[in-house]
């Protein structure tokens, strides 16, 4: 069976007034793959991810998701669409509970599998619930990491968008970021993982993209890509 395109980026080009930080960007995004953008500082991640969730003018190109051309959207009108994020700074509200910014994810929803889903949240990252009436700003920062997942899965998004998961924490929460990651796969989240750290990321990748100064430059396979020697060379420190 062919696997169904979720999401799927033609051409993409945006700017910061004369700075063109996408400069033609396709990508695609299959139901239940988890993909992978790497590339290092300024390359235009953060960027393309705004871009998809609506957050950052585009100035060409197209973004489809779920066979509907979204480029003209809103953002707040790709929230109900399936498009979830968890930016890149976690954005976490300090004063409030663990358990209430879990809740604002859900705030779009009317359904009845909100306390599903935030029991399924709490078996992943186990410390958010024995927190959860805490104040979030006590977190530490891998402990923020995982909330700021936790809400954006709250929201039941079709499409997952991280940005930069790792950033700042030891490699052991690291690993359990990303593990956590990996789980998501048998929830049939579909992930769309941005990381600056390449090796950790294509480690639990189906398929990966590498970008430089607003190019995509190497794609394919994960393992793949793990494999290729300019990308071990340029990203894996080998
Ligand atoms: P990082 O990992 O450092 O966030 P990135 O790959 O996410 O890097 P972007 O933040 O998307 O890269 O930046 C892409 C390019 O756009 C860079 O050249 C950057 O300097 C530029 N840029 C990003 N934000 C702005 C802004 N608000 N104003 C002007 N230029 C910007």
């Amino acid at each position: 069976k062919a696997p169904k395109v979720l999401l799927d980026v033609k051409d993409l080009t945006s700017s910061y007034g004369r700075i063109q930080a996408l400069k033609g960007v396709s990508l695609h995004v299959n139901v239940g793959e988890i993909v992978t953008l790497v590339g290092g500082n300024g390359a235009g991640k953060t960027t393309l991810l705004r871009s998809i969730s609506g957050v950052q003018p585009i100035t060409g190109g197209s973004i489809t998701f779920r066979d509907k051309d979204i480029s003209a959207l809103p953002a707040h009108k790709r929230v109900p669409n399936g498009i979830g994020q968890s930016p890149e700074g976690r954005q976490i509200f300090g004063p409030l509970s663990i358990e209430d910014n879990l809740m604002l994810g859900a705030y779009t929803r009317k359904d009845d599998l909100i306390d599903y889903d935030l029991d399924r949240v709490y078996k992943m990252f186990s410390i958010l619930k024995e927190r959860r009436k805490t104040a979030a700003g006590g977190l530490s920062g891998g402990q923020q990491q995982m909330l700021a997942i936790g809400r954006a899965l709250m929201a039941r998004p079709r499409l997952l968008l991280l940005d930069e998961p790792s950033m700042g924490l030891a490699p052991i929460l690291v690993d359990q970021i990303l593990e956590a990651i990996a789980s998501l796969k048998e929830e049939a989240v579909t992930v769309f993982l941005v990381e600056q750290n390449a090796f950790a990321a294509l480690s639990i990748a189906d398929r990966g993209y590498v970008i430089e100064t607003g190019k995509i430059t190497a794609s394919g396979n994960a393992k793949d890509l793990m494999e290729d020697d300019a990308v071990r060379e340029a990203y894996l420190g080998v």
